[in-house]
């Protein structure tokens, strides 16, 4: 199959003045570029995109929309699936989704299906924002732990149904990793994600910051005298891991999740802030993934000549292509193959090298990737004066050690079915919290499914 058009490109700030400034990468398509791009969909019959969807956005509806100048029906459409259009236009993984299914791109390249999503987000946005229809109250309470997508999508969900949901978020802004994680550059906070929480809001969902489920209150509490019917938990995946290597005490060693938290959520970035993160001068990030990416182009923003080490090659980066691509194109510098054995501080204990080895891979693992394998006697090193390690996250452990019968599996996420359901009634979980570290779409997908499951269970109880 093939498209006589091709793909419309995306205008993007210039890679030398980006690196020094935390405006947003990408500009977007303006309305002749979206309907341009949106004409090449041939609206197949069984449409592959919708299908890799998790959340099953009527792609080629909504395409057809913009295709003929009809942005709001575009919205609409795709309001009536997502809570959070302009995030996931911004960063969902397309090209291994909808846009990796696209059927033309067996033989060319795929429709824009992001690229659209975003404009009839952004577009919307800038004319007030959509109207989303809502059922009559039926007077039932749920709650829901955490403000990151799993528990935006969820609340949405419900809300539209008609129950009264209250989100309880432990940080002092919700949004989870929409807003500690991932930097201003790729996802504006005000324009897009403070907005796109306003949706959510707008359906009647209440979100109290500063709560920890846990400590200021428990799951048990809430489903028992704070009469909530269901507790939904989508408490994410925020514990940092570490390599367990000799001077990862030092002072210049970062987790990625500190590193982002303070410069996105607490401002760190900016030199008239009173606890400002550290201007690193040469900065190694340990890692592959996207947060190794936002934490390195981040640091490079801050006036680091930074270096990502990896342990496998440029094949089996984990980060999505776009963002290896911004961040080669901003400066930041990979090593593949290698992994770091030790950091090395000054005598005031501060770092000042790191040691790594050099890796080749071998046989495949269980992730079917190829593992890799140290080369004896092929330490290096290399000057940093800080080292960031995005290694991956965990769950942490404090609603599973408080909650009564709620069952965690070995690497301590909550262990929950396919629509959410744990091994507690009436307590229901999803996104990273159960899977840990993922996407923003599964986080979505898992908490609209667990929203139905939710409307079912508190159905049920009526019945008894
Ligand atoms: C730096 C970074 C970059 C990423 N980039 C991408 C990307 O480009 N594309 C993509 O698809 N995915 C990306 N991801 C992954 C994606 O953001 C996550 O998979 C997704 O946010 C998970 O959603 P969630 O709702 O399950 O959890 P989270 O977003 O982690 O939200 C959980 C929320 O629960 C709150 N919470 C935790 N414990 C409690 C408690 N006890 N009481 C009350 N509240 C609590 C947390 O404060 C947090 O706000 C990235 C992740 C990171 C860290
Ligand atoms: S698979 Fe591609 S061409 Fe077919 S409906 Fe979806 S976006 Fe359009």
């Amino acid at each position: 199959m093939a498209n006589k058009i091709p793909r419309v490109p995306v205008r993007e700030q210039d890679a030398k003045a980006r690196a020094a400034n935390f405006d947003e990468v990408c500009y977007g398509y303006d309305e002749s570029e979206a309907v341009l791009e949106a004409s090449r969909c041939l609206h197949c019959r069984n449409p592959r995109c919708v299908a890799a969807c998790p959340v099953s956005v009527k792609i080629p509806e909504f395409i057809a929309a913009v295709a003929s100048g009809d942005f709001v029906t575009a919205s609409s459409v795709i309001a009536e699936d997502s809570s959070l259009p302009a995030v996931c236009g911004r960063v969902c993984p397309q090209e291994t989704q909808c846009e990796g299914s696209c059927i033309l791109g067996v033989k060319g390249e795929p429709v824009a299906i992001g690229k659209l999503e975003r404009f009839v987000a952004d577009w919307t946005r800038a004319r007030g924002g959509r109207s989303v229809a809502k059922a009559p109250s039926n007077g039932f309470k749920v709650a829901v732990v955490g403000s990151g997508p799993a528990g935006l999508a969820c609340s949405y969900d419900l809300a539209k149904a008609g129950y009264d949901v209250t989100i309880f978020e432990a940080l002092h802004k919700p949004g989870g990793v929409l807003e500690y994680g991932i930097p201003e550059f790729r996802l504006p906070k005000e324009k897009v994600v403070a907005a796109e929480i306003a949706d959510v809001k707008a359906l009647g969902v209440k979100i109290e910051t500063n709560v920890v489920v846990g400590r200021t209150v428990t799951v048990d509490s809430l489903l028992g005298k704070e009469g909530f019917s269901a507790v939904f938990i989508g408490s994410g995946a925020g514990l940092p891991r570490f390599m367990d290597i000799p001077g990862e005490n030092l002072n210049g060693v970062f987790s990625a999740n500190e590193f982002l938290t303070r410069n996105n959520l607490m401002d760190a970035y900016r030199d008239d802030y009173l606890t400002p993160v550290m201007h690193a001068r040469k900065v190694v990030v340990v890692g592959g993934g996207n947060v190794a990416m936002d934490a390195a182009r981040t640091a490079l923003r801050l006036g680091g000549d930074v270096t990502v080490v990896y342990r496998r090659t440029e094949k089996e980066l984990p980060a999505r292509r776009e963002e290896v691509h911004h961040a080669k194109e901003e400066g930041v510098r990979f090593m593949m193959l290698s992994n770091p054995v030790e950091i090395i501080g000054d005598d005031k204990g501060w770092v000042s090298r790191i040691r790594c080895i050099r890796m080749e891979l071998g046989e495949p693992d269980e992730s079917g990737r190829r593992s890799p394998v140290p080369v004896p006697g092929s330490e290096f090193e290399i000057d940093a004066d800080s080292v960031i390690m995005a290694l991956g996250t965990s769950p942490n452990p404090l609603i599973a050690r408080t909650t009564s019968g709620l069952e965690t599996n070995r690497r301590g996420c909550v262990v929950a079915d396919e629509d959410g359901r744990t091994s507690r009634p009436g307590v229901f979980a999803g996104g990273d919290a159960v899977t840990g570290a993922a996407t923003v779409i599964l986080a979505m997908g898992a908490g609209r499914k667990a929203a139905a499951a939710i409307d079912s269970y508190i159905k049920s109880l009526q019945k008894d």
